[in-house]
């Protein structure tokens, strides 16, 4: 890691560059915040003449417009959620740590691996399987809620957990004498639920080690059945007094969330609208073989191993997810569950050698994770 001393004799010190191709800038640090030789002493106009206070004017409008650039670009490393297809997208994932991805404008949370105090505010909390850095927070979270007089939550989650997640509340009750009020849901892939009136749920396959599913929810609109479109309004509203169904429910993929997952949930045609969502959110696991930096010398072999490799944990490699990219008609797409190894510009790194077609619409979900230049 760099130290702050080696920064500042580095003739031109550098950023980690935001976007591809962005030109670096330098450390507005290093620009002088009042001309050399006037720092600490008060200038007036009655003390300095025309001249001396257009120059003085001029360095600190470059400095501010640097300092600015800088607290954009440190913003940008530390930020701490995404603007998606304009819904704001917050959480943490830490691959084996804790994963909880927070849609509040949807009033949804999923996963809940320590129930971040912002998933506490969530009436919908969605489960796709039962590794602890997923379900860990669970009894929090509902506790959390009942401590703040929230309404109990709605919890969503594979039918085949239900039993032993009823047992995990029970023994919790037994032991801390609380009431720990919540609603489950077990909803199985294919069935739908109506969490408002304008969204419903429905969860998709996916493919792990232990039994798991991922959520979609769409929103839901009426649109005027194609035989009424040409009726003026007044004709339209008698044909609705008149009990005739005028209007077809249509549902919009808006958010996909995958949980952990094999990239074999993309091959699944019953999963079309995960990969139509507007927003979808997956986990990819990166690498930093050699032959992932180095392409010249990776070999098929290297490739498949390590690809494998991450197949048999129940997970999914970059390289899935570069070889399917035909198949994401998302507008955009969210990683997470990065290993906590990484370094935010580690994750950025192999992020940006997806083809052109993937990469504008990629973002990493970096809460929780350090950049190498802080
Ligand atoms: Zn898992």
């Amino acid at each position: 890691m760099k130290t702050s001393m080696s920064m500042l004799s580095s003739p031109a010190p550098r950023f980690p560059l935001l976007f591809p191709g962005e030109p670096p800038f330098r450390a507005p640090y290093l620009v002088p915040l009042r001309p050399a030789g006037e720092r600490g002493r008060v200038v007036t106009a009655a003390t300095s003449g025309e001249r001396r206070k257009a120059g003085y004017v001029s360095v600190m409008e470059r400095a501010l417009a640097a300092e600015e650039e800088y607290r954009r670009a440190r913003a940008e490393v530390l930020r701490k959620g995404v603007e998606l297809e304009g819904y704001a997208i917050e959480g943490i994932s830490i691959g084996g740590h804790e994963t909880c991805v927070i849609v509040p404008s949807l009033n949804v949370a999923f996963d809940i691996g320590r129930c971040p105090a912002r998933a506490v505010h969530q009436d919908f909390l969605f489960i796709t399987h039962a590794h602890l850095d997923h379900i860990g927070g669970l009894p929090m979270y509902v506790a959390t809620r009942g401590l703040y007089s929230l309404k109990p939550p709605t919890i969503f989650l594979p039918p085949c957990i239900k039993e032993d997640v009823e047992k995990l509340f029970d023994v919790h009750r037994s032991m801390s004498q609380t009431e720990l009020k919540l609603e489950i849901v077990p909803l199985d892939v294919g069935e739908t639920y109506e969490i408002r009136n304008d969204l419903v749920v429905r969860p998709f396959k996916t493919h792990h080690v232990i039994p798991s599913q991922g959520y979609v929810i769409y929103s839901v609109r009426n649109k005027l059945k194609k035989q009424f479109a040409h009726l003026k309004g007044p004709k339209i509203k008698k044909l609705k007094l008149s009990g005739v169904q005028i209007t077809d429910t249509v549902l919009s993929p808006e958010v996909a969330f995958t949980g952990d997952t094999t990239s074999d949930f993309i091959l699944e045609p019953r999963n079309a609208d995960a990969l139509r969502a507007k927003v979808l959110i997956t986990e990819v696991s990166l690498s930093f073989f050699p032959w992932l930096i180095d392409h010249e010398h990776a070999t098929f072999l290297d490739e498949k191993n390590y690809i494998e490799h991450v197949r048999q944990h129940g997970h999914m490699h970059l390289l899935e997810i570069m070889e399917h990219a035909q198949w994401f008609r998302n507008k955009s797409i969210l990683l997470t569950n990065f290993s906590s190894r990484y370094k935010i510009e580690d994750i950025r790194q192999p992020i940006s050698r997806l083809q052109p077609k993937l990469l504008p619409k990629v973002v990493a979900l970096t809460e929780g994770f350090k950049s190498t230049y802080t």
